[in-house]
């Protein structure tokens, strides 16, 4: 089994270590969800070549022939899940829903729904709520976006590197295949992003 260093990382022969301090933006005190992306971009080099930037960014990305780089420290927070977060408890169990409240933010329209969607959920910790970037980390997944409903397939090496990294880390943070997420579950992303990703 891999070993987590003082840093934050991944010790094991199938990392690559490739950190970008670029991408981190303050501690992550607690790892409690992973968040599955694809990047958007045709291959890791391109990636790497915007986390050289700054900004948005993941802990780990899985190239086209399964490499898994590790691009960010598990100990330190990365933004990867977006601004606005989606209610879990109206997509998953209605009854979950504090109605009254939940009846209010649904008369309003969409623009503000979202946002007082999210200030909503943010009060509630996780489980009750989706991830967010103080609590979770998250895999990229190389894939180009293809159309309004299509990413490019993760192929057969980046499913078989997704379930060894997801299931070390389902070991070193005490997590469960309930605490895995595609991308647009938590936020509002286009609907095909990491669909073809299974752990
Ligand atoms: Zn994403």
């Amino acid at each position: 089994m891999s070993t987590i260093d003082q840093q934050g990382m991944l010790i094991d022969s199938k990392v690559q270590l490739k950190r970008f301090e670029s991408i981190e933006h303050g501690n992550l005190s607690s790892v409690k969800a992973i968040v599955v992306h694809q990047t958007d971009a045709p291959t890791a080099q391109h990636t790497f070549n915007s986390y050289n930037g700054g900004g948005n960014g993941a802990h780990f990305l899985i190239g086209k022939d399964g490499t898994i780089y590790q691009t960010a420290s598990t100990a330190k927070r990365c933004y990867h899940v977006g601004r606005l977060i989606k209610s879990k408890c109206l997509t998953l169990n209605k009854d979950n829903c504090n109605s009254v409240e939940m009846a209010k933010i649904l008369a309003k329209s969409w623009s503000s729904q979202i946002k007082a969607i999210d200030n909503h959920e943010r009060q509630k910790s996780y489980p009750d709520r989706y991830p967010v970037n103080s609590d979770a980390l998250g895999i990229e997944i190389v894939g180009k976006h293809l159309n309004d409903q299509q990413y490019e397939a993760v192929n057969p090496l980046q499913n078989e590197s997704l379930k060894w990294l997801v299931a070390e880390l389902y070991c070193h943070f005490g997590l469960s295949g309930e605490d895995v997420y595609r991308h647009p579950q938590v936020s509002y992303k286009h609907p095909g992003e990491a669909k073809g990703a299974s752990w």
